[in-house]
């Protein structure tokens, strides 16, 4: 992992990248150096721990906001189940998603099913799929899955310049930036 990062977005993927290796003990982490884990994968889980203890500030909604948008959506899966795809939902992004889905229901946007909470804000955070998909397998009218949804991302404020997505981002930028964690590069004039 590198030392310091040129957007938050890098800078949350790769502390999620490095402690997002789930199910494994730590001593078969620490020998896979086909993974980069090798005998610096303390030094690395350190750097990963910054990340997290400057972004602290930010707990809640805010840093579940980041985290379903910057880290990966899957992980491989070692499982060796023969039903298994081999992927598995990264356990830092659906832990986000899940926490987002309990939050919804504080904020009181009227969304009683926690399933339908989760499945519109997986399509939210990447996992899209169209209202009739959303509304077949909620076994709800569509009409009502497509308003809910724009609750929700209102909520979210996806590309309100001062929604709390927005303001997320911003105030993580000076947190990793007061850490020397995130550099910016200069902007040309
Ligand atoms: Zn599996």
């Amino acid at each position: 992992m590198r030392d310091t990062f040129d957007s938050v977005q890098s800078a949350i993927r790769a502390a999620c990248e490095l402690e997002g290796i789930p199910q494994r003990p730590l001593s078969s982490r620490m020998t896979d150096r086909t993974l980069g884990l090798g005998s610096n994968w303390e030094e690395q889980a350190g750097r990963a721990g910054m990340i997290w203890r400057a972004l602290q500030p930010l707990n809640g909604m805010p840093i579940s906001i980041l985290v379903a948008r910057s880290a990966p959506r899957q992980t491989r899966c070692s499982c060796r189940r023969a039903c298994c795809s081999g992927r598995q939902p990264h356990p830092y992004w659906i832990e986000a998603i899940d926490a987002l889905a309990e939050s919804a229901l504080t904020a009181k946007l009227g969304i009683k099913r926690y399933d339908e909470r989760k499945l519109i804000l997986l399509s939210i955070f990447g996992e899209r799929a169209t209202f009739s998909e959303m509304a077949k397998l909620l076994q709800m009218d569509p009409q009502t899955v497509a308003e809910h949804y724009r609750k929700i991302a209102a909520w979210i404020g996806i590309r309100a310049a001062n929604g709390n997505e927005s303001q997320a981002w911003r105030e993580a930028e000076q947190l990793l930036m007061q850490a020397g964690i995130l550099v910016k590069q200069m902007e040309t004039a």
